[in-house]
């Protein structure tokens, strides 16, 4: 039977980058099992586990109900990065997991989305007073896992690599908004400031291309 699937959560394991470093990821789940059965839980509570080096393997099957957001479990998804441990909500993404994990989450996240469609992904600490998964997943939505994504599927192409940049500078000035506690203020200028990236970008390819058909000219010439 399958279930109704409307959010989808980001979670970590909250342990050290060097935890069970010479084990296997299944090692793994079976440890964190270990940790979820003490709390009186059936078993692994998530549904995927994402190891350091980008290994996923399922936990409980997507069908079943999985015990990882207090109220938020019948018609979720749970998805654990390893690592996380000290992490504080607002942390970067690379703070506390490696590339390989992103690009394993991102493609993840893909195929839930296709699979649900109109889920919504969402770290923990969106719901619940906690760290959980140590960074602000609707940050990294907007910039890393987007350009992850469509990089991936060939949709962004070369602007795609482009937009890095400027998403990144965007990221920044998010970042810097929000340890200013101004975000509602000044969040409205962030699209502008991607625009302006962009609109510097094509003058760029622009310019290239005009330089180009001045060698061009001048080659006419000399013949
Ligand atoms: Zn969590």
């Amino acid at each position: 039977m399958s279930r109704t699937i409307n959010e989808i959560f980001v979670h970590c394991s909250a342990t050290r980058r060097d935890w069970m470093s010479d084990q296997s990821t299944e090692a793994k789940r079976d440890e964190i099992d270990r940790w979820h059965r003490q709390r009186g839980w059936k078993g692994f509570g998530y549904h995927y586990l994402i190891d350091r080096d980008g290994t996923v393997i399922a936990g409980r099957p997507e069908e079943e109900i999985g015990a990882h957001v207090s109220g938020h479990n019948a018609h979720s998804i749970g998805i654990c990065l390893v690592g996380g441990h000290g992490s504080n909500e607002n942390d970067k993404f690379a703070d506390h997991y490696t590339s390989l994990q992103e690009g394993s989450l991102s493609e993840l996240l893909d195929k839930l989305e296709a699979k649900y469609p109109g889920a919504v992904v969402r770290g923990h600490n969106e719901v619940a007073a906690k760290a959980c998964p140590g960074f602000n997943v609707k940050r990294w939505l907007r910039g890393p896992r987007k350009i992850l994504s469509e990089t991936r599927t060939g949709k962004g192409g070369a602007v795609a690599v482009v937009g890095t940049g400027i998403a990144s500078i965007a990221d920044v000035a998010d970042q810097a908004l929000s340890a200013a506690h101004d975000v509602s203020a000044m969040a409205d200028a962030l699209p502008a400031l991607r625009w302006i990236g962009v609109a510097l970008t094509l003058a760029g390819v622009g310019l290239m291309l005009y330089a180009r058909w001045d060698d061009l000219k001048a080659g006419d010439k000399g013949r």
